[in-house]
């Protein structure tokens, strides 16, 4: 943790100050406890919404919470536990979800495709790209499921 500054605009990744207006999206589905989003200006909001595509959504005022009140909220914090190979399938579930780097592609089945269409190889690092972008398109997706009210992501909403 940065002891200087709060948290980094997730934009320009620069530090926000303590006790310092910051804004977030008003797309709730935008800010997650594990990956909050917050913004140094309104700019840099603007940047995320032209990236999320959001076709109404505003940038709202917050104050961040002085560097006493936030060191006193990060002691209250569990710490992360450390995930020994033989603890239960349910807590690695848990964790992995939690693992925004996660690949969602079947490997083997996509290098078998690539490889069918053109004899290509598939380099490694295709793997975390292409589930950024299976990420990004769900989240605006989830969006569009939440402004409909619906508890169920259907293929509509793509
Ligand atoms: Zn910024
Ligand atoms: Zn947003």
């Amino acid at each position: 943790m940065n002891e200087n500054h709060w948290r980094n605009c997730i934009v320009c990744k620069k530090g926000i100050n303590y006790s310092t207006k910051y804004y977030k999206c008003s797309v709730s589905s935008c800010d997650k406890k594990r990956a909050p989003a917050q913004f140094c200006s309104v700019d840099c909001w603007d940047v995320h919404r032209s990236i999320m595509s959001h076709r109404s959504a505003g940038a709202e005022e917050y104050q961040s919470p002085t560097k006493e009140a936030w060191l006193a909220v990060q002691a209250n914090e569990p710490k992360v536990r450390h995930v020994s190979a033989n603890s239960n399938s349910q807590e690695r579930t848990q964790l992995s979800e939690a693992n925004n780097e996660e690949i969602l592609v079947v490997v083997s089945k996509l290098k078998n495709y690539v490889k069918e269409r053109s004899g290509l190889n598939t380099s490694s690092d295709v793997m975390p790209e292409l589930s950024r972008i299976i990420r990004e398109t769900c989240d605006k997706a989830i969006e569009n499921a939440n402004k409909s009210e619906r508890k169920t992501l259907m293929a509509r909403d793509f």
